[in-house]
């Protein structure tokens, strides 16, 4: 159902949602459109005008019922998200305990906004900054983290005093009606948070052309990307933007090789491979390549894979048959063009979509592999002989997200980290997302950052204000 102004709302048209795993049913939604996200803008509109008014401390206690919601409900939450997109049950228990890490993050800071006084340049004069909420804000989500890609938005927009509508993605809507629940729950005014199902192009059309809407924030691919920003400009709607990625790993020669094994095994095949921020060009120093290839390809042996629900899994399938043509389509390519299947290389389990943790050696620049975003679980090994020329084959790409580098020299890291032209980069580190930290990409990655105070100041707007005494100041 859509959730507008408080009330769960039916419409005349819905659909089933099925399992990748299985091809089960999982449950049904109603789906909207333009009249119902033109709906939300004006419930969000209306709440926004007592909303801004309410303390950080306020706003704050909200966020935190939230947290309380999430945490007695986080196994039916998880179960939905398993059901509709794949991913193992612990992985999306543990995507709902990030969600959480970032609404307690958020009810912190909104405790902490804070403004400015200036030094003037005239002593009769009073300089000051203010923060204030920006006003209605449109969120669209992706399904490969549909719980916390939505609350990565949603907390920090509640904390600045906004409100927001929100079109989760069309595969995973029930998880989406399950936060809401909790939403509902939690008790937030009418109107603060929406949510609309239904037709993408038409609710993007709406969120862009509605001149009450003052922002739009929006996770997918680059491509869909570009249009909302082309159509943002109608109003010059403020836009953050977290687009797609293909994650460079760097290891060098002296880099702990079993360390390194264990970090690609983590950002390569989690959630299938199917992160924004997932390795997608493995790059080894020449003297370790083969060492390295083998330890990878026996590792590759102990991913079980299978229906999330199943207890031990560690990869469920990919979300749809066209993600899994894709990933076909890019190994065969691959291997028409000489590259090696060291392990895996097919599919499996029909009628899931499932797709087996595959290793190819020998990937050189020239194949689509390289280029193309994978978004599967698909390790290619390219071979590199200096650091000069793995930072240019690196940086050799349109996108900017996430890099990794391992190596024991730290004059090298501090290298590579100025070097390296991403927005995030774990050198010796895979787990770099924590609410803190600003996430987000250069290049064609991406517009503005989530988390940490950056991701705050995205639903604040400034104010500056020159205040001239009537007389003398002083
Ligand atoms: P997508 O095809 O771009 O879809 C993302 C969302 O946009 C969906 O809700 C989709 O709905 C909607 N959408 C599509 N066309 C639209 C339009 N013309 N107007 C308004 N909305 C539209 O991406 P995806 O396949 O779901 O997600 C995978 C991509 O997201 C990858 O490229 C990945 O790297 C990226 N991603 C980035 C981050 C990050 O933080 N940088 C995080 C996660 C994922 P419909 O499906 O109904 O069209």
């Amino acid at each position: 159902m859509l959730f507008i102004n408080g009330s769960w709302k039916k419409t005349d048209e819905k659909e089933t949602i099925y399992n990748p795993a299985n091809g089960e049913a999982v449950g049904e939604v109603f789906l909207g459109g333009t009249n119902e996200t033109e709906q939300a803008v004006t419930a969000a509109h209306d709440a926004f005008l007592e909303w801004r008014k309410t303390t950080g401390k306020e706003r704050a206690a909200f966020l935190r019922a939230l947290v309380s919601e999430l945490d007695t409900h986080k196994r039916a939450i998880a179960e939905t998200a398993t059901k509709e997109m794949g991913k193992p049950l612990a992985d999306a228990e543990r995507e709902v305990l990030v969600a959480i890490d970032y609404l307690e993050w958020y009810a912190e800071e909104a405790k902490r906004i804070y403004g400015e006084v200036l030094p003037p340049s005239d002593p009769a004069k009073q300089l000051l900054v203010i923060r204030q909420p920006i006003g209605v804000t449109a969120a669209i989500t992706p399904w490969n983290f549909p719980i916390s890609m939505i609350i990565r938005k949603l907390a920090p927009a509640v904390a600045a005093g906004c409100t927001m509508l929100i079109k989760p993605a069309p595969s995973t809507p029930l998880t989406a009606v399950k936060l809401f629940e909790c939403i509902e729950r939690a008790g937030f005014p009418k109107g603060v948070l929406n949510l609309v199902h239904g037709d993408a192009v038409a609710i993007g059309k709406e969120m862009t052309s509605n001149p009450l809407v003052k922002k739009l924030t929006f996770t997918g691919s680059t491509a869909v990307g570009k249009k909302l920003i082309e159509q943002s400009a109608e109003h010059v709607q403020k836009v953050s933007m977290e687009l797609g990625g293909h994650a460079p790993f760097i290891i060098f020669d002296d880099a702990d090789l079993d360390n390194a094994v264990a970090a690609v095994i983590g950002t390569k095949f989690k959630n299938a491979g199917q992160t924004c921020i997932s390795t997608n060009r493995i790059y080894v120093q020449q003297s370790v390549a083969e060492v390295f290839s083998e330890k990878l390809a026996a590792a590759v042996q102990n991913i079980l894979v299978g229906d999330g629900m199943n207890q031990d899994i560690d990869m469920g399938p990919l979300i749809s048959t066209e993600a899994l043509d894709k990933v076909e389509r890019q190994v065969k390519n691959a291997v028409q063009e000489g590259a090696s299947i060291t392990s895996g290389g097919a599919k499996t389990g029909e009628p899931g979509y499932f797709y087996e943790p595959t290793v190819l050696s020998g990937v050189t620049e020239e194949m689509t592999i390289a280029t193309e975003e994978t978004f599967g679980p698909v390790a290619p090994i390219f071979i590199f002989e200096t650091e000069e020329e793995v930072v240019q084959r690196a940086n050799n790409t349109s996108y900017g997200l996430a890099g990794y580098c391992f190596t024991k020299d730290m004059d090298r890291v501090l290298r590579m980290m100025h070097q390296l032209d991403y927005g995030m980069i774990g050198m010796n580190d895979p787990a770099i997302v924590v609410p803190q930290a600003p996430f987000g990409g250069v290049k064609e990655s991406g517009l503005g950052r989530e988390g940490g105070t950056s991701g705050l100041y995205e639903y604040l707007e400034e104010k500056y204000i020159s205040i001239r005494a009537v007389s003398a100041l002083l």
